[in-house]
């Protein structure tokens, strides 16, 4: 008897992690669609997206779908807009998939199933693309299923505030202003005002304060005073408020740790390695290391309630060493995320070699592999953060909110459109609307993957969204040029797609 067929998907879902950049994986996607409670199957897991479909017409395959083997005969496949993300077929699904390789309409459950993960799309859709349109029949397949689930828009509007430019680090890549400024507490109600003011203007839903330096933790009093400034004002604008500190981990007390945990602080620290891994590029001034207090900081955080996430950014000195510190944090059920470095102006170039960050990178996959049949809740977070800014939850347009839904205060008020920009000042918090004068701003821009050529026909490209525009104007001359990592992206995502295809039969309980 011919084994039914068994379709499968388990969402990764969005606002998973913390990451050092505007990067909000929450706020410019379709948001993942809910996990399903079935163990497979195509109707249960159906229902809440097939009522948007489009009745009758005919239907092909995906444009650009990829597809690759799993073990056990089951097969991983990924639409580049589809809503859903890794979905695993067996072979029966697999073939009910191969059938629309000629255009048919969707004539029983199993297609209509496929169809509302992705993996089908009209007809017209694949037309448009083989008469050479990639454009138009980019925007049609993403809008209709953008219009299938949620609106395309930044929901979340994210204020990064530079507490301070002290610091008791000398980080090796360090892109900050070095220097004695403090934010005064007046300076960082004026920067909550100007942002309800920017939220409200642009009809955001939601505000998200990153509490940034410098080592933020050496400015408390304005920490502390923003927080309950915001914390008011916020719901009274009838905004949802989100809070992380940025730290690197060296001032960690046990009262500031109650402190976040009992106001509901997130906490994200920078680790990039075990021992000399990270002590070779996070040294104090004396020169040196900082890995064992910050490891004593980790688990006094967890000690206190707090799940801290561990932002890693990734250099030729420690590239050798991913396998281990995912180890670390995959076996301390921390979140994490890996940032490949963006080497700041006058600042010495850390850029891996791509071949020796593929293998660093293969290496971080095998523990993950390693640890699927035991850590499949926290796999979920280290697949979607592991490869830089490619984010797997959802399609996404832009690599981040620099331009769009992001502004970055300095001590004094002052504004700038990226973190990395800072020395770029293009207003202050006393605009009318700070997020204006920010978009207004005649600097690098952060373009729709869609307008980068390289990367339309690219499968990845709602993946990645081709990557920082900052660094691919600083290493390509223009943002709208794919990422300086591309290489290293094109190389890894196939590995973590079969990786994601596991954790999702292991999810389901399917053994293979
Ligand atoms: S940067 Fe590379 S991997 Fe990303 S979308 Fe562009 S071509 Fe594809
Ligand atoms: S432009 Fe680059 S560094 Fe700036 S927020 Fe975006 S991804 Fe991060």
């Amino acid at each position: 008897m011919t084994p039914p067929c068994l379709i499968v998907y388990a969402p990764l879902s969005g606002n998973l992690g913390e990451s050092d950049c505007a990067c909000e994986n929450f706020s410019t996607a379709i948001s993942a669609i809910e996990p399903s409670e079935s163990d497979c199957a195509c109707a249960p897991a159906a229902a809440p997206i097939q009522a948007g479909l489009p009745a009758g017409g005919l239907w092909g395959l995906a444009p650009a779908l990829y597809r690759a083997p799993l073990p056990g005969g089951y097969q991983v496949a990924f639409s580049p807009t589809g809503p859903a993300g890794v979905v695993v077929l067996n072979g029966p699904a697999a073939r009910a998939l191969d059938a629309f390789a000629a255009p048919a309409p969707l004539a029983d459950p199993t297609a209509r199933q496929l169809a509302a993960l992705g993996l089908l799309t009209p007809a017209h859709a694949t037309e448009n693309a083989t008469r050479n349109t990639p454009h138009a029949f980019t925007f049609h397949a993403f809008t209709f299923h953008a219009l299938t689930f949620h609106a395309l828009t930044f929901h979340v509007f994210t204020v990064w505030l530079h507490l301070t430019t002290r610091c008791n680090l000398r980080c090796a890549y360090c892109y900050a202003p070095r220097g004695q400024a403090d934010m005064p507490p007046e300076v960082g109600r004026a920067a909550v005002d100007g942002a309800i003011r920017s939220a409200r203007a642009h009809g955001f839903r939601a505000l998200k304060l990153k509490y940034a330096g410098g080592e933020p933790t050496l400015n408390l009093p304005t920490l502390r005073a923003v927080h309950r400034y915001a914390r008011a004002r916020a719901p009274e604008a009838g905004l949802d408020m989100r809070e992380v500190l940025l730290t690197n981990g060296t001032t960690l007390t046990p009262g500031l740790l109650q402190w976040l945990r009992d106001e509901g602080i997130r906490l994200a620290i920078s680790l990039d390695g075990l021992g000399p891994a990270h002590d070779g590029q996070r040294a104090s001034e004396s020169g040196a290391g900082s890995f064992a207090r910050i490891a004593e900081g980790i688990e006094q955080a967890q000690a206190s309630g707090l799940t801290p996430h561990l932002s890693v950014t990734v250099t030729a000195h420690n590239v050798d060493g991913l396998a281990e510190i995912v180890a670390f944090a995959l076996d301390r059920g921390l979140p994490f995320n890996l940032n490949f470095v963006r080497p700041a102006p006058g600042r010495p170039d850390l850029t891996p070699d791509p071949e020796r960050l593929i293998a660093g990178l293969q290496g971080a996959l095998s523990e993950m592999e390693r640890r699927l049949q035991s850590t499949t809740g926290n796999l979920q977070s280290a697949i979607c953060n592991l490869l830089d800014r490619c984010d797997l939850s959802a399609p996404h347009r832009y690599p981040c909110g620099a331009g769009h839904a992001y502004i970055v205060v300095g001590p004094g008020g002052e504004l700038a459109r990226c973190h990395m920009e800072m020395g770029r000042t293009v207003g202050t918090v006393w605009e009318g609307d700070p997020l204006a004068a920010v978009r207004a701003e005649d600097g690098f821009r952060n373009p729709p993957v869609e307008e980068k050529e390289e990367c339309r026909e690219c499968p990845w490209r709602y993946v990645c969204a081709g990557g920082c525009p900052l660094l691919a104007q600083r290493q390509r001359g223009t943002p709208a040029a794919p990422s300086p990592y591309c290489a290293v992206y094109r190389a890894v995502l196939p590995e973590l797609l079969r990786l994601e295809g596991m954790r999702v039969l292991q999810t389901n309980r399917i053994h293979w």
